[in-house]
């Protein structure tokens, strides 16, 4: 397998061109780790190979810089062995969520990279999702402590095939629904953090707009920084805040929520983002995301390949003057 998001209908190109995180990220790292190389066709229609030995700077920028270098029509990814996993999803009422989340982020500390962890607060309630795909005489020590975070959790502990986890959710997320999304990175789970979830989700809009937090860490922090054009490498949580509606009537409150919340969560995290996942586009967004040092060196990428800006419908790197 090559780990790739928490839904299996997410296109692979925006997904990996973007970084790529999901549940097999803190054991394999990021789509992007796994990336051997990829064919581009540039804006002046030549067609380039990427990787670490042909045009290597190109194949920085891809590697987190979206898609304002070019289309990109071929991926060679390496693979890795994934078995069977052992998941387990339990649900709290909101009434004990403060509770539940301060012993979750006691609990998720110092885990190792075959455990991932995955919570979602909504205005009913937090669902809690963790991962085992290690040791099998261990899963029971290291699963079911988050079945047991306060009294009134629900749930199971049970072993499914990778797909089915990466697509339980593919129905929620359906494509006709309407969404916005603004993210964040957290270097731990704070009072302040837990705080700021909890005055937010109060008022979600609707029943399922959320505030989703993915564990990061592990195999995405072996690859330093500076490596890839991806930001974010030392972050240990990665949240979003995901209005979900259904109707246009609903756009303006629900679109509002998420910026709001988005304010209020980005007030307490790490420096730079994660581009694929502002529903917010614009140079700005970029800017911030990579901050300046990289900004600058994907702008000097951007000049050589697409110097007026072709590909610019994305998180946009403008080309140098
Ligand atoms: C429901 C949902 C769940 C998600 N979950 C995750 C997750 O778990 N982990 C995660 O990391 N991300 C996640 N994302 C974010 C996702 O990575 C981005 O939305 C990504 O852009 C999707 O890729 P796509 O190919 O489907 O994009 P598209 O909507 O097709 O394109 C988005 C942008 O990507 C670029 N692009 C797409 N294809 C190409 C190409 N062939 N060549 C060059 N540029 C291209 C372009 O700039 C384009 O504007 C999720 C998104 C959604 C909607």
């Amino acid at each position: 397998m090559v780990p790739a998001g928490v839904i299996s209908h997410t296109g692979v190109a925006g997904l990996t061109l973007g970084g790529g995180m999901g549940w097999a990220s803190r054991r394999y790292g990021l789509t992007i780790d796994s990336l051997l190389g990829a064919e581009i066709v540039t804006a002046a229609g030549d067609v380039v190979w990427a990787s670490a030995t042909s045009e290597p700077e190109l194949f920085w920028g891809i590697r987190g810089g979206g898609g304002n270098f070019g289309v990109v029509t071929r991926f060679k990814f390496g693979m890795h062995p994934l078995g069977s996993i052992v998941v387990g999803q339990w649900s709290y009422p909101a009434a004990n969520m403060r509770q539940a989340l301060l012993a979750l982020r006691d609990r998720a500390h110092g885990q190792p990279r075959d455990f991932t962890l995955n919570f979602t607060a909504t205005a009913t309630g937090l669902s809690v999702t963790a991962v085992w795909s290690g040791d099998a005489a261990l899963t029971h020590a290291v699963l079911s402590p988050f079945g047991a975070l306060t009294d009134g959790g629900i749930g199971s502990v049970d072993k499914l095939p990778y797909l089915s986890l990466q697509s339980r959710n593919d129905e929620h997320f359906a494509w006709s629904r309407r969404y916005y999304c603004k993210g964040g990175f957290w270097s731990e789970i704070t009072d302040e953090v837990i705080d700021a979830i909890m005055l937010a989700i109060a008022d979600a809009p609707t029943p399922d707009s959320e505030i989703n937090v993915l564990q990061l860490g592990g195999a995405v922090s072996d690859v330093p920084d500076e490596a890839t054009a991806y930001t974010g490498r030392g972050a240990s949580y990665y949240w979003i805040a995901e209005p979900v509606w259904d109707v246009a009537a609903d756009d303006d409150r629900c679109i509002a929520w998420g910026r709001i919340t988005g304010k209020s969560l980005s007030k307490l995290s790490m420096a730079g983002n994660y581009v694929n996942e502002q529903a917010d586009a614009g140079t700005v967004v970029a800017l911030d995301a990579y901050g300046p040092e990289k900004y600058q060196r994907l702008a000097s990428l951007k000049t050589r390949f697409d110097p007026h800006n072709m590909f610019r419908l994305n998180q946009n790197i403008a080309p140098l003057a």
